[in-house]
């Protein structure tokens, strides 16, 4: 039982020894039953700790000496760790990280989803956790009459210069460098956030990690780029392999980042790139996937668990631009894609045509609406895959699963909880959770994605 009452007070200096870690990636040590959560704590450690904020049920310290040290601590690989927040585990070496992970969903599992006779699998961790982002989005500062940009320090909007990103491709870090340095000396302003004055309020880089091919987006305050044609042309000299450079005008006093008027100012609306042999057009604001080596590996795992013989009707609920959809058309008699958001549906129609895919269809809305509405009209799916995001499935889309009863539901999940809790519902409703696979798509942050085969009792 943790206690109400906290058993310490603030400033306090205490011993204490880590027994887990948060799914934010904080320490917990319990002092007499009261949880502490503490940045940095590793599981194992025994620590002095300084209490900084007590609550009821759990309170807060700070790490003021480790005596002694997890054996999976590491030094960070990042100089800039401490002060950006981009990344939360670098400090615990990438082997503890996946395991972890796979601790954290055998946690909620077990505690939210009260499974049992589930087989839960190692963590599938990259062979070289660096370096694997192929999306680099920066706030853009000034410092000297340069321009700076990088990320905002933790818990600010002070703007901190960053030479490189180690989770990054070094090509986003190449080119953002060369995009700084040409847009500050043709006299660009970065945007200043407070008198909301200035040019340049971000960069964006998208780069096609199997094709090569490379995006630049200026998102700027006005819809004027000062010397334009000059940046145009030294920035596609600096830059080979670029093929776009598109600015977005965001004129608002917010913190969003893309305003609504996007316009090519050189080459191709889209770039390329490919997960496994599907091709994905990718244009400034479409979603595609961070880290495509990983994610191939994550629909892979979908695609095994959807047992597939080219007879099934499947249905893609919340299917964003299509890419689990296309994946699963190759190997099934016909895919039926769902998403709340227009733009996406029409990535994924235009998807479809790019890679001759004749057997996908897209429909835009809720899919607790529209599914429903498919299975009164009659239309049942043999596979239904669900990627929801983080709170998980809508009850009304659970219910009509439970009702429809598909052989098999493949849940594609971003937050382990969630699935936790959804499971229990199919659990309760006549499935049964066979295994679940958890990918590390995002190492040295907290995030874990799963995929779990359900099927029915
Ligand atoms: N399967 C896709 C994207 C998954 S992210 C891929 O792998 O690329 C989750 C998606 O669900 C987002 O695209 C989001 O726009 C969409 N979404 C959110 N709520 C929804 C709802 N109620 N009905 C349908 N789609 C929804």
């Amino acid at each position: 039982m943790s206690k109400t009452k906290a058993p310490i007070n603030k400033n306090d200096y205490i011993d204490v020894t880590f027994e887990d870690l948060t799914h934010d990636g904080n320490g917990v040590a319990k002092v007499d039953g009261y949880p502490l959560f503490v940045a940095n704590g590793l599981p194992g450690e025994k620590a002095k700790v300084k209490v900084t904020k007590l609550n009821k049920g759990y309170g807060f310290g700070r790490l003021m000496e480790v005596y002694e040290e997890s054996e999976h601590r590491v030094v960070p690989t990042c100089p800039i760790y401490a002060q950006c927040g981009g990344c939360q585990l670098q400090h615990l070496s990438y082997e503890g990280q996946l395991l972890a992970k796979e601790k954290q969903v055998r946690d909620v599992m077990e505690r939210i989803g009260k499974l049992e006779n589930v087989t839960i699998h190692p963590v599938l961790g990259m062979e070289d956790p660096w370096r694997y982002r192929n999306k680099a989005q920066v706030p853009i500062g000034e410092r000297e009459g340069g321009l700076i940009g990088g990320f905002y320090q933790r818990r600010s909007h002070d703007i901190i210069d960053m030479d490189e990103c180690v989770i990054q491709h070094e090509q986003n870090d190449v080119v953002l460098r060369k995009v700084k340095e040409i847009c500050g000396k043709y006299g660009v302003k970065a945007y200043d956030e407070k008198a909301n004055k200035g040019v340049l309020r971000h960069v964006m880089i998208r780069y096609g990690i199997v094709t090569g091919e490379i995006m630049v987006v200026l998102i700027t305050r006005t819809s004027d780029l000062p010397n334009q044609k000059k940046i145009i042309e030294e920035v596609t000299k600096a830059i080979p392999g670029i093929k776009s450079i598109v600015q977005n005008v965001n004129k608002k006093r917010t913190n969003v980042i893309f305003g609504e008027q996007t316009k090519v100012l050189w080459g191709e609306e889209v770039i390329y790139d490919y997960i496994g042999d599907i091709k994905f057009a990718i244009s400034a604001r479409s979603f595609y996937q961070v880290n495509p080596e990983q994610t191939k590996v994550l629909y892979d795992k979908a695609l095994e668990y959807a047992g597939l013989s080219g007879n099934e009707n499947v249905i893609d609920a919340y299917c964003g631009i299509g890419t689990i959809s296309l994946f699963l058309a190759k190997k099934a008699k016909k895919v039926f894609g769902v998403e709340i958001i227009p733009e996406a549906i029409e990535d994924a129609r235009k998807n479809a045509e790019l890679n001759g895919i004749t057997n996908a269809e897209f429909a835009v809305g809720e899919a607790e609406v529209v599914i429903p509405n498919w299975y009164k009209q009659g239309n049942k799916a043999d596979v239904l895959v669900v990627d929801p995001p983080r709170k998980g499935c809508d009850q009304a889309l659970l219910d009509t699963i439970i009702n429809m009863k598909p052989e098999k539901v493949v849940y594609v999940s971003c937050n382990p909880a969630t699935l936790a809790r959804d499971l229990r519902i199919l659990e309760d409703g006549g499935y049964k959770t066979v295994e679940v696979q958890p990918v590390d798509m995002f190492p040295h942050t907290t995030h874990v994605e799963c995929v779990a085969l359900i099927e029915l009792k």
